[in-house]
């Protein structure tokens, strides 16, 4: 079967033959995939048919994003994400992160390490790639057992095993999705990003043996808001916007409320948070929100997002989230819902197109 980039449905059934194959040996392709669906809803194309590079330290560096709390101990446990006693990806994440951690005494944010020793975070970026290139992206579209194989998201046929740098460097640092992948895959983003996690949670609990008699709750260990780094987040949003609902304007506010729901797109950037009540918390849940509340939220200020912050080392992923709202809108089927406030949703509707510009 020959696929087409722009089906969504023989797209969809392949990536799903990925996650059917019980016999990983790591947690990587699942991150690979999940980080390509991030990227793919922060990089729709004008032309829904183009083909779309994918730089490999970009990719790389969500993929260190998507280890970043994984890696940390669960009831004093380094939990494996692979079959191997070295793993790679989140040995060198976990590397990083031990390394800002004896500094501060406490669990560290990306965004400050990234700020504060960029020498080993580079170090750790660069790790990561090289084993990206000879591991994930290198199988991602083989399946085992077979002796061809159909690239579908990607040309693969320059990866291999040992792949050096000079060839990295001949391919520009870049893999690039075929035409009309990018979309499609920001499509299906929202659909498959829950079944690639519990496939990942799956193969950790095989990993793990001891998660089968305890089992906590791993799916927040791994997937979850950090609800605790978010609390940071909240003295600076207060004191800058004030203590009132962004949404209602109520004035108790007893959560921190991702705009764009984290279980759609991951980011927690300060650009991506507001201060919230519980009744409109728990009422948005996961819904997409009207475009126009995520407009106001990038109306409070690129200039001043980013320096509210960098106050508080975090990161403020502006261009991101304006990508990601741009991304997600233009690729929701008509009749998806949209949350305007707690007595009423809206819908998607056929014309609809993202008002903001980016
Ligand atoms: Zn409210």
């Amino acid at each position: 079967m020959t696929v087409s980039g722009s089906d969504p449905l023989a797209l969809g059934q392949k990536l799903v033959s990925v996650l059917d194959d019980g016999l990983r040996t790591a947690t990587y392709k699942l991150a690979t995939l999940i980080a390509l669906l991030d990227f793919a809803v922060e990089n729709v194309p004008r032309n829904a048919d183009a083909a779309v590079d994918v730089d490999l330290d970009d990719l790389a560096e969500r993929v260190i994003a998507i280890y970043w709390r994984p890696v940390r101990d669960l009831d004093g446990h380094y939990l494996r994400q692979s079959s191997n006693r070295v793993a790679r990806i989140p040995d060198a994440v976990r590397e990083l992160k031990s390394l800002a951690t004896t500094r501060t005494g406490s669990d560290p944010t990306l965004e400050f390490v990234r700020r504060f020793h960029p020498d080993p975070y580079r170090a750790a970026v660069v790790a990561v790639r090289e084993t990206l290139v000879t591991q994930p992206l290198y199988r991602l579209q083989r399946v085992r057992g077979e002796r061809s194989h159909e690239c579908f998201l990607y040309d693969d046929t320059w990866l291999s095993d040992k792949v050096s740098g000079k060839q990295l460097a001949a391919h520009d640092n870049k893999i690039s999705l075929f035409p009309g992948v990018c979309t499609t895959l920001a499509r299906l983003s929202s659909l498959l990003r829950p079944a690639l996690q519990i496939a990942w949670l799956d193969d950790v609990r095989r990993h793990n043996p001891f998660l089968q008699r305890d089992v906590p709750d791993l799916a927040s260990h791994h997937f979850g808001a950090d609800r605790i780094s978010l609390e940071r987040a909240r003295g600076a949003l207060a004191d800058n916007f004030g203590q009132r609902c962004f949404y209602c304007g109520a004035a108790t506010t007893h959560h921190v409320d991702h705009v764009l729901p984290w279980s759609r797109v991951g980011l927690d950037g300060l650009t991506n948070l507001v201060l919230s009540c519980s009744a409109c918390n728990l009422n948005k849940s996961q819904l997409l929100p009207d475009p126009r509340i995520v407009l106001r939220a990038l109306d409070r200020g690129q200039e001043r997002l980013t320096e509210i912050a960098d106050s508080i080392s975090w990161p403020s992923q502006y261009e991101r989230v304006e990508s990601a709202a741009r991304g997600l809108y233009s690729t929701q089927p008509a009749g998806t819902p949209l949350w305007i406030g707690r007595q009423s949703v809206d819908v998607i509707r056929a014309d609809f197109a993202w008002p903001g510009a980016g």
